[in-house]
């Protein structure tokens, strides 16, 4: 497995998020994580990066222990994050953002041309500062960044909010194109189907807790179990 949770429990302060989550991620392997406002998603990919560290449970990545290790580490590891507000310097241009995400790790890594090529609207954005960017072109910078850092895994934060549809399947286009290439992805997504569509398998989460765990396609080809899961 490249990305292994076995019963986590993460806290804020007293307050109880996660309740005993277990996941696991393939190499390679798209993963959908769904579920409801406030059922835990977010707080599950902050446990990953060491952002709110479990209280109990155990998190490995590509073999190596990462449960309570300083995020910076974790992410020296090779686990690039896009989060869902894209956390771009607001004030640098397109340029210096790539430049500072640029890492080397075990995982294959990536150039700047290779990201033209992906997104083909990127190279005009190297010399515009990002503050001056739509939503859609500062996920193409956060995406890039996040490929520059040579990740065996990318997690995904809501990669498709507060963008046009047609943006929307260029970043399901992009999750596609990184399993081809043998990276893993968890996505967590509002738009369920969206992603289900990219995705190999799916935890639906409720209220910290993972509540079902099974193929995407299973879950697509079942309107019954889909509007209870996921109310689509
Ligand atoms: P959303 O789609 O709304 O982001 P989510 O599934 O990502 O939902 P989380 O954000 O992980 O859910 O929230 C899980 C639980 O933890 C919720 O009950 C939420 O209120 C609580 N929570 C999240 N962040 C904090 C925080 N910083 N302090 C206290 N409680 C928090």
């Amino acid at each position: 497995m490249m990305l292994h949770l076995s019963g986590i429990e993460t806290f804020y302060g007293e307050t109880q998020a996660l309740f005993g989550v277990s996941l696991e991620v393939g190499p390679g392997e798209v993963v959908a994580l769904l579920g409801p406002n406030g059922a835990g998603k977010t707080t599950t990919i902050r446990s990953i990066l060491g952002l709110s560290p479990p209280r109990r449970g155990q998190i490995s990545f590509d073999n190596h222990d990462i449960t309570g290790m300083p995020t910076h580490r974790i992410s020296r590891l090779g686990i690039s994050w896009v989060p869902d507000d894209r956390r771009v310097f607001p004030t640098l241009t397109g340029a210096r953002n790539l430049r500072l995400g640029t890492r080397k790790t075990r995982f294959r890594s990536w150039c700047q041309d290779e990201m033209f090529g992906i997104f083909s609207a990127l190279e005009h954005l190297m010399r515009r500062e990002c503050e001056n960017m739509s939503g859609g072109e500062m996920q193409m910078v956060a995406i890039s960044r996040a490929l520059l850092a040579s990740p065996g895994l990318v997690l995904f934060d809501e990669p498709s909010q507060g963008l046009a549809p047609n943006i929307v399947q260029g970043v399901m286009r992009t999750i596609k194109r990184l399993k081809s290439e043998g990276i893993s992805v968890l996505v967590v997504e509002q738009n369920a189907l969206a992603a289900l569509e990219v995705s190999d398998r799916t935890y639906v989460m409720d209220r910290g807790r993972i509540e079902y765990e099974g193929r995407a396609q299973e879950l697509l080809d079942n309107p019954v179990l889909r509007r209870r899961l996921i109310g689509v």
